[in-house]
């Protein structure tokens, strides 16, 4: 079956021709049960090569959270990509994916019990922390540990901010490393997050001349440091055009030259790698009109796919023109009317009026039954998914 879409110039600016190719053929091509999440193989493969490219001496670790799908870890790991965890779950995937501990770290500065013996057991060598707390932790059930400091840095610009739960000022954070490594363990080096969907250059300058003034200050404790972790935040285009990842990096890297010649730089990309390699697949199972809105109820909504809505993240769709046939190679019939847009409210399936995913949504009228693309819904979508009110978390399948 041909599917027709409504494709407007903009969404060209938010994903590849390719990669919505490989998704209307798959769709023509298969029939799968909706709601899915696809993944274009050859979009992920374009980030898996751009990120880091431009940073001297760094080393990509996959932040797994970002979307932890069996076959996006599987085909990541086969391009050579290390990871970054925070779980035995996890931990777990990379296991059955074969990925040895010598490819995987952990920044999650407050680590569960269960998680930290299982990861000591596998042979997890790098670990970051903030307390004191979780250096007594390390030094007992991971001996010797190479560990960093999660320093706090400003989270300006970021859409999606980490900023307030993790990270110590300059100076507690020297007496926290002078302690560690008297407790026997290794301290190599600091580690921050300028926040997630960072779209604020500055943010990385920041972070890096203050995690500078605590380099300098742990060598004149005699204690030098060898690795910088840069943490996340590359942003996606989700509807306003981002900075490049090109740009950001070229920055960062002129900056760690100056201030860290000779480090080794840890990356931790999440939502850039998968973000926009990501379409959700989605079907307009309703409408109404309520007061003066417009409503569009979609099978896929904020507990299943979408959470990430509320705070903040607008999505683009596209929608399916289930009415008008095509002239060939042309566009529907109806599509070359002036107008014809609506604003929509646009809401999950489930029965909880929390369940709205965006406002002022501008579409074209789709039929009940229609498919709905989400564009770069790669990031922080099934992985955030629940099964609340009995729908089932969406598939993913990498094409
Ligand atoms: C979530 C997380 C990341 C990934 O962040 P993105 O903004 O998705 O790139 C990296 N490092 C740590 C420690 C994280 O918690």
């Amino acid at each position: 079956m041909t599917r027709v879409f409504r494709i407007e110039p903009f969404h060209r600016e938010i994903i590849s021709k390719s990669s919505l190719l490989n998704v209307l053929s798959f769709l023509d091509a298969n029939d799968v049960e909706i709601p899915v999440l696809l993944i274009d193989g050859e979009q992920l493969k374009r980030k898996a090569t751009v990120i880091g490219k431009n940073i001297r001496g760094s080393k990509v670790f996959f932040a797994v959270k970002a979307n932890p799908g069996i076959e996006v870890i599987r085909f990541l790991a086969g391009l050579g990509l290390s990871f970054e965890i925070a779980s035995e779950g996890e931990l777990e995937i990379l296991a059955r994916v074969g990925v040895g501990a010598d490819r995987i770290i952990t920044s999650n500065p407050v680590k569960t019990f269960k998680f930290l013996e299982r990861a000591a057991r596998y042979g997890i060598r790098y670990y970051a922390y903030d307390s004191r707390e979780e250096v007594e932790k390390l030094a007992g059930m991971v001996p010797g540990a190479k560990i960093y400091l999660r320093l706090s840095v400003p989270n300006e610009g970021s859409e999606w901010p980490l900023s307030r739960k993790f990270g110590v000022e300059i100076d507690e954070g020297i007496s926290l490393i002078t302690h560690a490594a008297a407790r026997g363990l290794d301290p190599v080096g600091i580690t921050f997050h300028v926040g997630s969907q960072c779209t604020n250059i500055y943010n990385w300058n920041n972070a890096l001349y203050k995690a500078k003034v605590l380099w300098d200050m742990a060598a004149k404790s005699g204690i030098n440091f060898s690795v910088l972790n840069i943490g996340g935040g590359y942003p996606v285009r989700y509807t306003k055009s981002v900075v490049g990842i090109e740009e950001i990096e070229k920055n960062i890297d002129r900056l760690i030259g100056e201030l860290f010649p000779g480090a080794s730089v840890f990356i931790e990309p999440g939502r850039a790698m998968v973000g926009d390699a990501g379409v959700f697949v989605s079907r307009v199972i309703g409408k109404s009109r309520r007061g003066d809105e417009n409503w569009l109820h979609l099978d896929v909504g904020v507990f299943n796919g979408l959470m990430e809505s509320v705070g903040g993240i607008k999505y683009s769709y596209i929608v399916e023109d289930s009415r008008v046939g095509t002239e060939k190679g042309g566009r529907p019939a109806a599509d070359r009317k002036a107008g014809g847009k609506k604003s929509w409210t646009v809401a999950g399936p489930s029965c909880d009026s929390f369940d709205v995913v965006d406002n002022n949504v501008m579409l074209r009228d789709p039929e009940v039954g229609a498919l709905v693309l989400i564009l770069s819904c790669g990031a922080y979508t099934t992985s955030y998914a629940s099964e609340f009110n009995g729908f089932s978390i969406p598939r993913t399948l990498l094409i």
